[in-house]
């Protein structure tokens, strides 16, 4: 008896082991294996079983089939089978990020380097040191800043590449001290104190729920989508929905883009349903997520929250999916392959396990808005606010033409909002502000010679951070400093700092409401773990008067005490290379806008923008939803855009841009014999055309998509130019296969 076994790395190809009598009995499709790989023991999967092997020479034997091991259950394994086809990925990757291999080894905790000041060091030699070598002086100050805290070594791998050497350099000067340490700790979880609420359902609440009721009770696949306006109470249909499905002995799984912005949620789901609730999310540590998968595979748990990975929860005898903000980009997974998009693997899920999906947005995506159309979905509504709150009144304000009456240029806080926030703050009230760029200035210039400050691996504009005082650059995460001392080619000390992110309005804010309480939330103030979670508690609890931050806070946050929120500038992002862009900039607005007038109190949103004539800020102003999917349909069938095509992106990517270039022309050149319908773009460089001093060019494929049979027509096309000959291609370049991109660039 033989196996054909997958390994969980980038390669297409399976490899054939001979099963040893002792193993046979436990050899069974989707068991895991140990098998020797070149001179090394590896885990990997069996993916068949044959009795005769084409292979004349000798065979290596499987090593140990772990009988111990969860194996798949035939429902999840028709799921691999089909991410790996439908997402062009290798079995065994697919594989793994349904049951991680790291799941079931023995746990201990890691070891990582750590580095502490040498408060005894001779520092008379620190002057040639900076002399000799700036990067080893850079990382000595930045210890001797952090004393007497020690400093994990792998965190100054934005300012040097190796930081360990330039670490051992200086412990050898004898600066500073090296240890290595575990790092086990064990993270306060995500807050997740009960929510209560008393509820009385309206009618419109009811009919969903009914609706939902007898869907479930078919015990059938069924695509559902829930499209209710913000403040509309879609928590609690869900709460109705998992309570029938356990009434009915059946577990339920929902999907939410990122729970810890949404504690609310989770909060509300624990107070009706105990201790029953498995969380699945990002922020576990190894152990905790081992503890929680086994309780999920044991069956201890019947509903699992969590992130997009959550939808491969082993959990048994399931009858419900739910995709909350099923429009939101965090359900696609980019990298590491399989690049899947949770959505459509929810769909595909169900269909598998015959169970109920319920998709859940206010701006439901163009893709599932269309589906609804063609009657793919099942199309449910909360057209009302619940409870007394109404909808927000929008006003645009013009920033053109207050420039023109002002006489001042660079608005970022119009009149009109000035005098709208200080109503607020006098009689008491909160106030959300969304400026969707983070850092200080996005990009500085020498005012003598005009050079911009750019990051040298990514080719684009570094960000100023005014409050670490330094350069990031938002693609690779370099940080440096020494960038501001002078401009690298006239050596002015000159800089104008352009643009507009979360710390200058911050700045501005407090110079403008000197009493106000300003918090800002963005990706740079939440990188400790429990910081947010108190900002939004200290919101939620009237000891924050404005609330600033980026597209994080614009969806899903329900504070009742909101009735202003302020847009500072509409128009980021709009114009950016990608047939998405105008979508995104859509829900951004309407969400954020949503987030107004949720309590007694009516609410008011205003939008300040340099281009009040664009059709998605107009509909977007008039929260004219209607308006929006039919202006963006259009577009989209003009441009032959997804939903009326298939788009698959090809991404190069290599440290030699003419071996990059010319690995793309050749892939290129294969396609030339496509298929009547295919239509081939590029090879061009990305949008990003250099990231971390990688090249990187892109070629899109465009199908039409008159019926499902030009999907599976692009699928094999894409399998026959890649699976076969890829390994013997690329070379040292990598190729990236993104099916259904949601983004261009
Ligand atoms: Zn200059
Ligand atoms: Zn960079």
């Amino acid at each position: 008896m033989f196996a054909e076994v997958s390994l969980p790395i980038s390669s297409f190809q399976t490899f054939t082991y001979a099963v040893p009598e002792n193993l046979r009995k436990d050899a069974i499709v989707s068991a895991r294996v140990d098998v020797p790989f070149g001179n090394r023991k590896v885990s990997g999967i069996i993916v068949s079983l044959i009795h005769k092997s084409s292979f004349d020479g000798q065979l290596k034997s499987i090593i140990k089939i772990d009988p111990s091991t969860p194996i798949l259950s035939k429902e999840l394994w028709k799921l691999v089978k089909w991410i790996s086809h439908y997402y062009v990925a290798p079995i065994g990757l697919a594989y793994n990020s349904v049951l991680p291999f790291s799941l079931l080894k023995d746990y201990s905790p890691r070891k990582s380097w750590f580095a502490k000041f040498n408060e005894s060091a001779n520092l008379s030699t620190l002057e040639n040191l900076q002399k000799s070598s700036p990067k080893q002086f850079l990382v000595y100050n930045i210890i001797k800043k952090a004393s007497p805290n020690c400093m994990r070594i792998s965190t100054l791998k934005d300012i040097t590449s190796n930081p360990i050497s330039v670490c051992k350099a200086l412990e050898n000067k004898g600066f500073i001290n090296l240890f290595k340490k575990s790092e086990e700790h064990v993270r306060d979880n995500i807050a997740f104190s009960p929510v209560k609420k008393k509820i009385i359902y309206n009618k419109e609440q009811i009919e969903v729920i009914d609706n939902i009721k007898s869907s479930l009770k078919l015990k059938k696949f069924s695509s559902n989508l829930l499209h209710g306006v913000t403040g509309s109470g879609k928590t609690e249909i869900f709460i109705e929905s998992i309570k029938t499905a356990i009434e009915m002995g059946k577990s339920s799984i929902v999907l939410i883009p990122e729970i810890s912005l949404t504690p609310q949620i989770a909060g509300r789901f624990k107070d009706v349903f105990g201790e029953g609730i498995s969380l699945w999310h990002s922020q576990l540590t190894k152990a905790q997520r081992a503890k929680t998968w086994d309780s999920i595979n044991t069956g201890e748990s019947k509903i699992v929250i969590g992130a997009r990975s959550a939808i491969f929860s082993p959990i048994k005898n399931l009858g419900l999916i739910i995709v909350d903000e099923e429009h939101d980009a965090s359900y696609k997974q980019e990298s590491p392959s399989p690049r899947y998009h949770a959505r459509d693997v929810a769909i595909m899920r169900g269909k598998i396990e015959s169970c109920l999906v319920l998709l859940s947005s206010a701006t439901p995506s163009l893709e599932t808005f269309y589906n609804y159309k063609v009657k793919k979905h099942n199309y449910l509504s909360l057209p009302k606010r619940y409870g007394f709150a109404v909808y927000p009144k929008v006003k645009v304000v013009d920033l053109i033409d207050e420039s023109r009456e002002t006489g001042k240029f660079n608005i970022i806080i119009s009149g009109t909002l000035q005098q709208k926030i200080e109503e607020r703050l006098n009689n008491n009230e909160q106030v959300l502000l969304i400026q969707n760029r983070r850092g200080y200035s996005p990009t500085v210039k020498c005012s003598d010679c005009g050079n911009i400050v750019m990051c040298a691996g990514c080719k684009t504009p570094l960000t100023f951070h005014k409050y670490d005082n330094n350069f990031k650059c938002h693609i690779c995460g370099f940080i440096g400093n020494n960038e501001m001392d002078n401009c690298k080619e006239c050596f002015s000390q000159n800089f104008l700092y352009l643009g507009t992110g979360t710390q200058k309005v911050e700045n501005i804010l407090k110079q403008t409401f000197p009493s106000a309480r300003i918090a800002r939330v963005d990706y740079d103030s939440t990188k400790k773990n429990d910081s947010l979670v108190k900002v939004l508690q200290s919101f939620l609890n009237g000891e924050i008067d404005i609330l600033l931050g980026t597209q994080m806070i614009s969806k899903g946050l329900d504070f009742p005490g909101i009735t202003l929120v302020g847009i500072i500038n509409a128009d980021l992002g709009l114009h950016i290379p990608d047939f998405r862009a105008t979508e995104r900039t859509f829900q951004l607005i309407y969400q954020a806008a949503g987030r107004a007038g949720r309590g007694e109190k009516a609410g008011e949103v205003i939008i300040q923008t340099y281009d009040k004539k664009n059709t998605v800020i107009k509909a977007a102003s008039k929260l004219d939803l209607e308006k929006y999917y039919e202006n963006m349909l259009n577009d989209r069938i003009g441009l032959n855009y997804p939903p009326f095509s298939w788009v698959t992106k090809i991404e190069f990517i290599g440290k030699n841009s003419k071996s990059v270039f010319s690995l793309s022309n050749k892939i290129r050149s294969n396609f030339l014999g496509g298929y009547k319908g295919l239509e081939v773009l590029g090879p061009a460089p990305c949008f990003k055309e250099k990231v971390n001093n990688q090249y990187r060019f892109q070629i899109i494929l465009k199908s039409l998509k008159k019926h499902d049979t030009n999907s599976n027509k692009l699928h094999s096309f894409i399998s026959q130019n890649f699976i076969e000959n890829r390994a013997s291609l690329s070379g040292s370049n990598k190729i990236h296969i993104h099916i259904d991109p949601i983004s261009m660039i």
